[in-house]
């Protein structure tokens, strides 16, 4: 118990000085004013052994109040930790008082934990919600820093309370919230839209009148209007501002729609229909929906990007570049998938290029994209190519064997379909040198050989259904 008590203590001060410190993602308004985490002098807590064991003279009579005795039921904890959190609130900030008490509700808190689960045999199951698999964690500290609700967006204390996550998408919630989860799964929405639900309209904006004046996912209603005249400075959290009837929109780049502060986190992504149209990949702020949603298909390759913007290959020299070398890849996979000396050394599949830029060349991830106007695609592609191609026509006699001679000059210079001087035909793949190619009008002897042979057999076979 005392070295449990101690490492939970260690987490909740780490949770305490990271909430206002989160990268990438701007934290929410966090909101627990309900929850003692909400107290801004909490970061302040020591851990001294020393101070832990002493109650304060003015709190003696309080420490028989708040028992931590075995004999406590579930709801004499809930009792003691409300009162717990009352004390704490009239308590002066970094007094040796406010710092016992708050030890104490963790205490409290966590000794309802403990019955709860021992009581409670369903909260250590996978939950099914929303089309979420919510997995319960257990004293389990995240690496990505501190946790939050997706349902309330208040910090979840992930060594005090129970919570669970969602195996699919990443979904955070409380055990006390599991019941009024509103958002489905990112992963079944994505499954249904076969990849982004938003791809040529950017930022898609209708309005709040078109909303109601409410957020688009739980329907809290929001308005830009201050009907009390009260500033945002003055308000301080979404729940204050709830009490006060006005909740400023925040619009959701992706989506084009509004929501209030707890499903919308000012998370920033990068948003596909910007990138597709503009080339532009910039971050912009999008809800806790479209962050989830951006995340599952940020690696997915799910972009036809010709079908969707053909003319952005031609203005981004890089992408037709891509194009080019990813078409070249084709063509070398075919050689090495035959060669078992190719197959030993890992190529084609195993040398660290992402799979799918092997698999085909029409289809890009926006993972892809980013990575291509960074340069760091560019360098992964160069590297496989370069290895591929040295192993064909350098180091890998079977596969050298397998290069074509031009049959238009007859010379005996190996040539490879993806050489700069060679030029294969569409129809029948055979490989040709460009020069000669460009002498014989583009026509292939192969497939005029085919042709001619073609027209033969039908002739033949007219004659025989005449006769
Ligand atoms: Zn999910
Ligand atoms: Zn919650
Ligand atoms: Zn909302
Ligand atoms: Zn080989
Ligand atoms: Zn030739
Ligand atoms: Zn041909």
């Amino acid at each position: 118990m005392q070295t449990q008590y101690v490492v939970i203590f260690f987490f909740f001060i780490y949770q305490t000085r990271h909430r206002t410190a989160s990268s990438g993602t701007i934290s929410p308004t966090l909101s627990d004013a309900e929850d003692l985490s909400a107290s801004p002098t909490l970061g302040d807590a020591d851990d001294s052994s020393e101070s832990r064991s002493i109650v304060p003279y003015s709190l003696k009579s309080v420490d028989a109040l708040l028992s931590l005795s075995k004999t406590a039921t579930l709801d004499d904890l809930h009792d003691m930790v409300d009162k717990c959190k009352k004390m704490v609130l009239e308590t002066v900030e970094c007094t040796e008082e406010r710092k016992w008490l708050v030890r104490r509700l963790i205490e409290l808190r966590l000794r309802a934990q403990e019955i709860r689960e021992s009581t409670d045999s369903k909260l250590l199951e996978t939950q099914v919600i929303s089309g979420h698999h919510l997995v319960p964690q257990k004293y389990q500290i995240p690496s990505a820093g501190p946790t939050y609700c997706d349902h309330c967006s208040g910090a979840i204390w992930v060594m005090l309370q129970s919570w669970y996550i969602c195996s699919d998408c990443g979904y955070s919630c409380h055990w006390k919230c599991l019941a009024d989860i509103r958002r489905i799964c990112a992963h079944v929405v994505a499954s249904e839209a076969g990849g982004y639900t938003f791809t040529k309209d950017i930022c898609p904006e209708k309005g709040l009148s078109a909303q109601r004046y409410k957020c688009a996912e739980c329907h809290t209603k929001i308005s830009f209007a201050n009907p009390k005249g009260l500033s945002l400075s003055c308000i301080g959290s979404p729940f204050r501002q709830a009490e006060s009837s006005w909740i400023e929109p925040r619009l959701c780049d992706y989506t084009g729609l509004y929501f209030c502060q707890r499903c919308h986190w000012n998370t920033l992504e990068v948003i596909p229909a910007r990138v597709i149209r503009n080339w532009d990949m910039e971050t912009r702020k999008v809800s806790r929906y479209a962050a989830q949603l951006l995340g599952l298909l940020n690696k997915r390759p799910v972009l036809l990007l010709e079908d969707l913007n053909k003319k952005l290959f031609s203005l981004v020299p890089d992408l037709s570049l891509l194009k080019k070398l990813r078409e070249e890849l084709q063509m070398m996979k075919k050689y090495l998938v035959f060669c078992p000396d190719a197959d030993a050394k890992g190529l084609p599949w195993r040398i660290g290029l992402r799979t799918h830029m092997l698999e085909s060349s029409a289809n890009y991830s926006i993972k892809d994209l980013v990575d291509l106007q960074s340069g760091i695609l560019m360098e992964e592609i160069r590297q496989a190519y370069d290895a591929m191609r040295s192993h064909i026509t350098e180091s890998c006699e079977l596969c050298h064997a397998r290069g074509h001679l031009c049959e238009i000059c007859g010379n005996n210079e190996v040539i490879f379909p993806w050489n700069a001087s060679a030029v294969f035909c569409q129809k029948c793949n055979t490989v040709y040198h460009r020069v000669c190619w460009s002498k014989r009008n583009h026509c292939c002897p192969k497939c005029s050989r085919i042709k001619k042979r073609l027209a033969k057999k039908d002739e033949e076979s007219d004659i025989n259904n005449i006769s």
